[in-house]
């Protein structure tokens, strides 16, 4: 482990560090083809889960054998790896800009990062939601009171049918505004400082879902004015199996622990009279029972470094340069027609989804796979009422996923112009 990495940990992060390369592991896997032969495989499904940077394979390669269990062993390694982990967590929150008390808590996804602090919210806490949200962030909320917003037709509309609802909630009560950053079905931004100043104006606090604008834009949570972030480490060109939700300690720290278990407790004791005493800890701990996932959480801090070292400029003229070239060759093409919640200039990460008239979407997706070597996705991506919306179909009353899909395709660092022109 050079201790480079480590001083790393302190430095600000910067968007105007010189642009790095930052490769992908799947750059050179090849696929068989249906017709024959072979190919490089263009993976252009991001939104799902992006590549993992070749930068945090060698950095995690490097710490594999040196980890330990973290805040329980005695032993050197146990201390080094508690070590590690704890500057993951630093490191994290100088990422996202973290203010002094804010707290960065290591969870499973962003799916987990949601539910964690639906689990977290003050007795009578009425939450905020747009019907487009991803299911991760539209339905951890079912046990709250929940003001389901429906989906915008602009940004604007998105601001003022927030600044409505709440004029129009009972005072006094708790409010949470839930609201993604990026979609997850057209790319398309949300206006976040916007929905954070309405929600702040009538006392609610806003917790941002940034599973697909963390990989493509600087999320700074004080700049943004939001009370909580989310986001999972595995769209983050990080591996599978860590999330993060950052923010204000208070909630959390009121709240029962979302897992109970070793590690989240300062004392349980056996009462004189049966029964147990438990006195539970107050820090990130609270909400992290069991062994945590030490190389997950650890990798994630080295995506973060190799993102901000790499410069979200960077990486979004990168970005911003193929995703107009797909998007000009897809409007070529008559059949096409792309999904767009706010219009078609409108702001927006690497993420595309369209139909293709003639086309199932799942035979589409199918298609490019067997016939090209590229990996998309087809689809109503855990955002149903969104993709129906869009669609221009109607939800079954029954619940059922109903045969109307689209196909997305998604990118990002690493994502080579051949990937997007072998598409188009
Ligand atoms: N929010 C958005 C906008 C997403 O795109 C996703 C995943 O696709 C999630 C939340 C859930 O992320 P995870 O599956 O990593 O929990």
């Amino acid at each position: 482990m050079s201790n480079s990495t480590i001083s790393a940990i302190s430095t600000p992060f910067s968007d105007t560090a010189s642009a790095v390369a930052l490769p992908v592991l799947s750059a050179d896997v090849r696929v068989p083809l249906r017709t024959g032969g072979e190919i490089a495989y263009a993976a252009l499904d991001y939104a799902a889960s992006a590549p993992v940077l070749s930068h945090v394979w060698a950095d995690v390669a490097e710490f594999a054998p040196l980890y330990g269990s973290v805040h329980r062993g005695a032993g050197h390694l146990s201390l080094r790896a508690t070590e590690l982990f704890e500057h993951s967590r630093a490191t994290v929150a100088a990422f996202l800009g973290c203010r002094p008390g804010d707290q960065v808590l290591f969870t499973r996804s962003t799916t987990d990062s949601l539910n964690l602090l639906a689990a977290a919210l003050p007795p009578k806490t009425r939450v905020f939601v747009f019907e487009s949200e991803h299911h991760a962030a539209l339905l951890p909320w079912r046990r709250h009171a929940v003001t389901h917003l429906p989906v915008p037709g602009s940004p604007e509309e998105s601001v003022r049918a927030l600044d409505e609802a709440l004029a129009g909630a009972p005072s006094g009560e708790p409010k949470l505004l839930c609201v993604t950053g990026a979609s997850n079905v057209t790319g398309e931004l949300w206006p976040v400082r916007e929905l954070a100043a309405v929600a702040h104006r009538h006392g609610a606090r806003v917790v941002l879902d940034a599973a697909q604008l963390a990989p493509h834009r600087r999320v700074n949570i004080a700049q943004l004015d939001v009370d909580w972030v989310a986001f999972s480490g595995h769209k983050l060109y990080a591996p599978f199996g860590a999330g993060v939700l950052a923010g204000r300690a208070d909630w959390l720290r009121a709240a029962e622990p979302y897992l109970a278990g070793g590690g989240a407790t300062r004392v349980v004791a056996s009462r004189a009279g049966g029964g147990l005493a438990v006195e539970w800890v107050a820090d990130e701990a609270r909400h992290e029972a069991g062994s945590p996932n030490v190389i997950g959480c650890y990798a994630i801090a080295s995506a973060c470094r190799a993102l901000s070292a790499a410069g979200f400029d960077a990486l979004e003229a990168h970005e911003s340069r193929l995703l107009g070239l797909l998007r000009e060759g897809l409007a070529r093409v008559p059949a096409v027609r792309e999904l767009s919640l706010f219009g078609p200039g409108a702001p927006r990460v690497a993420v595309v989804s369209f139909t293709v008239a003639g086309w199932d979407s799942a035979e589409f997706a199918r298609e490019l796979s067997e016939r090209y070597g590229i990996g998309v996705r087809a689809g109503l991506f855990c955002a149903q009422p969104l993709v129906r919306r869009l669609l221009g179909a109607q939800g079954p009353a029954d619940g059922c996923a109903g045969p109307e899909q689209a196909v997305r395709v998604s990118f990002g660092a690493g994502t080579p112009e051949e990937h997007v022109t072998r598409l188009v």
